[in-house]
């Protein structure tokens, strides 16, 4: 390519401003910005020409550039804007984009062709758009000491460019998500917010009156661990709404103990990204009897998906009623023989019988309990997800071997059914790399994640639920139908409890 011949040709095609001549070269003496290629461009050839620097040689006015309309000379204006529509959000990094018109991306073609020139490709020149978002974005980081990231932004701004018109600025605030684990102290509280069947979640009955079905709440229960949680974490972070992300859910009628279950709140378009969470912890605890929280922290986004995917074993703390007096003896024998036992399940009866009648094979990889009287005992198992518990305990006629029933020619039945801990098994769920490392330099997270290990044992959990009865109410009967509407629906995934 001869540089001159390129430049005598554009110059020669009509008004075309420094940026847009540069940009003819843009793969070449990497370091300048595209104007300043296209100014010695011109000045060169106007050495070589030996004449005055004035037009063609002189640029022209950029408004009057026939390429890019004008759009080369408003960079400061369009960062100014940029950074006007930021105010008030709180971010560390951003991304820069535009929406280049047609109009002008037809412009450049037909400047390239006339400075006989290969079209735009990976190697040669640059399009209008990249230098917009370069330009643009430089001033923009500049002036707000954000830096640039290409792969998750805190916000992603982009410029919709308009000929004609006034370039539109479009800001998208990407979600922040807080792990913690939440503990359920009250029965009957859904995990997520569950609208009332009966008027759609209106609360209103063919439009007239409240709903009888549901007080004209519109929920089928009084509150969810979402709607405990979400609403703190939301307005501190001056976000539009919660997402609420838990591993796997359990029964409406169990309580969830223990270590709790690992969950994410994703905030939609957070205003303010770093708050003091264990003061929000505090907050949402001391303002809910059914619900607390423990070990907020800031995660990363692939934390929402960490949370939701990884496979997961489940520890269960049940009351069992017996049909007849079993002896201490008995009961301790049953329980080794489960113990460590790999179980094969057919689907049970209480599922929908739409769904395949499958054989699955899962472990049993602790039980533990003693009777309370001959006819209960209070039973701590832990097993694989997936591992139906009741059935565990009651043989659900046979299709479930071994049990405890069978083993001990009794029959036996799960009358109440608590979560004690669920249990990342490839790796744990508060693995270092889901967090934000700045969460921890901003003394976010209320305590020491030590404090709220992966595993328990029966004994930890046996104490931890005595502890929580007292001020929980205490365990009580399994209702029955009061599953969760997605309680049992995915049977094979670690997403639900049995
Ligand atoms: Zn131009
Ligand atoms: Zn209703």
């Amino acid at each position: 390519m001869d540089v001159s011949a390129v430049t005598r040709r554009a110059v020669a095609s009509g008004p075309v401003c420094d940026a847009c001549l540069g940009r003819l070269v843009a793969d070449r003496s990497f370091g300048l910005r595209n104007e300043e290629r296209g100014r010695a461009l011109r000045t060169t050839l106007a050495l070589a020409d030996d004449e005055a620097f004035e037009p063609p040689y002189e640029p022209p006015d950029v408004a009057d550039c026939w390429v890019c309309e004008g759009l080369c000379g408003e960079f400061d204006a369009l960062a100014e804007r940029v950074v006007a529509e930021l105010e008030g959000i709180e971010f560390d990094t951003y991304q820069l984009g535009s929406r280049v018109p047609p109009l002008l991306e037809e412009n450049e073609t037909l400047l390239r062709e006339e400075a006989g020139l290969d079209p735009i490709d990976g190697a040669h020149g640059e399009d209008l758009g990249k230098e917009l978002n370069r330009e643009v974005g430089r001033r923009v980081g500049a002036r707000t000491g954000a830096k640039v990231e290409f792969g998750r932004p805190e916000v992603q701004v982009t410029l919709d460019v308009a000929v004609g018109a006034e370039t539109t600025v479009e800001v998208d605030i990407n979600s922040l998500a807080v792990y913690g684990r939440y503990r359920k102290l009250r029965r009957m509280v859904p995990q997520t917010e569950w609208p009332c069947s009966a008027c759609g979640g209106s609360g209103r009955q063919h439009g007239v009156g409240p709903c009888s079905e549901c007080d004209g709440t519109g929920y089928r229960y009084r509150t969810s661990v979402e709607q405990e949680v979400a609403p703190t974490l939301v307005e501190a972070h001056r976000g539009r709404e919660g997402v609420f992300h838990g591993a796997g859910r359990e029964d409406v009628d169990a309580l969830m103990v223990g270590t709790g279950r690992p969950f994410v709140l994703e905030v939609e378009a957070p205003h303010r990204r770093r708050t003091d969470l264990s003061t929000l912890e505090a907050e949402i605890n001391e303002a809910s009897d059914d619900i607390e929280v423990v070990g907020l922290r800031y995660g990363t986004h692939g934390m929402v998906e960490h949370v939701k995917e990884l496979e997961a074993t489940k520890t269960y703390r049940m009351v069992v009623t017996f049909d007849e007096a079993v002896t201490e003896e008995d009961l301790q024998a049953a329980l080794d023989g489960l113990r460590g036992a790999t179980v094969e399940q057919r689907t049970p009866n209480r599922v929908d019988h739409r769904r395949a009648d499958l054989v699955r094979t899962r472990t049993v990889h602790d039980i533990s309990g003693a009777t309370t009287d001959g006819e209960h005992a209070t039973l701590v198992v832990h097993g694989d997800g997936g591992l139906y518990v009741k059935e565990l305990v009651s043989s659900d006629e046979g299709r479930t071997e071994p049990s405890l029933a069978d083993l001990l020619g009794v029959d036996a039945e799960v009358t109440a059914l608590d979560v004690m801990a669920v249990t990342g098994v490839a790796e744990p769920f508060e693995h270092p790399d889901y967090f934000l490392a700045e969460s921890d330099a901003a003394g976010a997270g209320g305590r020491d994640p030590d404090e709220w290990t992966e595993g328990i044992t029966a004994d930890q959990a046996s104490v931890v639920v005595m502890e929580r009865a007292a001020t929980a109410d205490a365990i009580a009967p399994v209702e029955p139908g009061a599953t969760a509407p997605d309680t049992d629906a995915d049977v094979d995934g670690a997403g639900s409890d049995r």
